[in-house]
């Protein structure tokens, strides 16, 4: 009799999952069923800000694989609008309900994947009924929003609360969109993945665009009006609005999971061997944004909610249910983003990681040109180290720029994950032609300032 393997959430790590385990296991040997209690699977919610903008013209450019692909080429029972309610680890079954015809089944597993993902972090004032407020973590998500902004009364305002790197990339979006933007941001400053003096270039930017930035500022309550979302009541008084976005982060959607007894960890996600197990819950999986994993520089579990991730963990649970074997080593935190034309990276960890790590370290910021300087569209790049004392290791690094500026964070993480020194690093064979760099590249000429603070300190 084939074994029966049952994913919940259809989207990045459970269809990564579920696609590996299809690849090595045919449908006689493995069953497969899926529920994702959504309207879509295997899509981009990385793609949402571009399509509300309008540079992707609809949803669908955003989905990879339809829930019929997956039925008819991989062989899957996908059950959309199905969403999991329970999980009874002594029966080995989950109980799910069907969103749209009614009704509940009930169904038997062998293995089990929570890909259940992340949910938007939503403070007691947001808990509203009032229509035109918005948390971002799914297609659905973005779909809902794009309809409000598209339907009568048209918005012309929009507050976006919190600037992590989901609010920036709303924020453009919207401004895109020709709406009138406030950022508000309850610490001194949007961008917080980045060291304060590179989240100001971040900030620069944003005004530049038009959006309006409201930091040290706490949202209190949200207001409506005939059913509609009206203002955003903050300590400052009433701020008028016509559509609410929320970017105060993620966290864990480990509901089913903590009540099915699943062992969640310090950060709130579920925690997870190296072969994407459960500890203590045999043939049950976790992956995605549902989990948290080790930090490779710290050494500390982290919550870092990303699809790149996300993929790569479904990617080795479905290896290893096929019966082979895969690891996820950890992350170092590499994160690319954008502001209009101002491309923002970062990898490793940022000065007060290091510093809640134990890490004696030493910083520096080098300015210079991404292209050689007689270059048409030379422009300057900001790049930050962060080099352990006196070892010289690399432990994090940060990058500000224009064009070509958030890739070279890539460089600067091979070199991290593989614990390259500064000194090491000076003379890393780089390419080089006026149109790509200018003679010492921007990495290179940070490592050198690093390797000048470290000897100054020594000295
Ligand atoms: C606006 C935005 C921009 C982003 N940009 C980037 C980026 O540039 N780079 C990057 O690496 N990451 C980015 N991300 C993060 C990335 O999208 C997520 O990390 C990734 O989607 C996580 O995949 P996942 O499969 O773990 O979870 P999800 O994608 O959240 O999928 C989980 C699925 O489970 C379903 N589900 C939940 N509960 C149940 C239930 N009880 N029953 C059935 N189904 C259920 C949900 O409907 C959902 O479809 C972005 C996210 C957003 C919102």
């Amino acid at each position: 009799m084939a074994q029966r393997l049952i994913v919940i959430g259809g989207d990045a790590a459970g269809m990564s999952a579920a696609s590996q385990a299809r690849r090595r296991r045919g449908r006689d040997d493995l069953e497969i069923v899926v529920f994702e209690r959504g309207h879509f699977t295997s899509y981009s919610s990385c793609g949402i800000p571009y399509w509300i903008s309008g540079v992707v013209s609809g949803p669908e450019e955003l989905i990879t694989r339809t829930p019929e692909t997956f039925r008819t080429q991989f062989a899957m029972d996908v059950r959309m609008r199905h969403e999991v309610t329970a999980i009874d680890l002594e029966r080995r079954e989950v109980v799910a309900r069907d969103l749209e015809g009614g009704g509940e089944v009930r169904e038997r597993f062998d293995d089990l994947v929570y890909a259940a993902g992340a949910v938007p972090v939503q403070p007691p004032w947001a808990d509203t009924d009032a229509g035109g407020v918005f948390g971002m973590q799914t297609l659905d998500d973005g779909a809902a929003l794009r309809a409000w902004l598209d339907a009568e009364p048209q918005p012309r305002r929009a507050v976006v609360i919190g600037g992590g790197y989901i609010g920036v990339e709303m924020a453009e979006a919207l401004i895109e969109r020709g709406l009138a933007v406030t950022l508000i941001e309850a610490s001194k400053q949007p961008m917080a993945t980045v060291d304060g003096d590179m989240a100001e270039l971040v900030a620069e930017a944003m005004r530049g665009l038009g959006v309006t930035i409201r930091t040290s500022l706490r949202v209190t309550g949200l207001e409506q009006r005939d059913g509609r979302v009206s203002a955003v009541v903050t300590a400052e008084g009433p701020m008028p609005t016509d559509v609410v976005v929320l970017g105060l982060g993620v966290r864990a959607n480990t509901a089913l999971a903590t009540a099915a007894g699943f062992p969640i960890g310090p950060t709130g996600g579920i925690r997870v061997d190296r072969r994407m197990r459960v500890p203590g819950l045999p043939g049950v999986w976790a992956a995605g944004d549902a989990v948290e994993t080790l930090h490779r520089v710290s050494g500390m579990p982290v919550h870092v909610p990303l699809g790149t991730h996300a993929n790569k963990q479904g990617r080795a649970a479905g290896i290893n249910i096929g019966g082979g074997y895969a690891t996820f080593p950890g992350v170092i935190g590499t994160a690319v983003t954008k502001v209009c034309d101002l491309e923002v990276g970062r990898t490793g960890l940022r000065e007060s990681e290091a510093e809640a790590a134990g890490f004696e370290f030493v910083s520096v910021v080098a300015e210079s040109t991404n292209r050689a300087g007689y270059y048409p569209g030379a422009r300057m790049m900001t790049v930050k180290l962060i080099a352990e004392r006196p070892s010289g290791r690399l432990l994090g690094a940060q990058i500000v720029g224009w064009s070509e500026a958030a890739k070279r964070i890539d460089t600067l993480a091979v070199a991290l994950w593989n614990g390259m020194t500064v000194d090491d690093m000076t003379a890393l064979d780089l390419g080089y032609a006026p149109p790509y760099a200018p003679v010492w590249d921007p990495v290179l000429i940070a490592a050198r300032k690093a390797v000048d603070a470290l000897a100054a300190l020594d000295r």
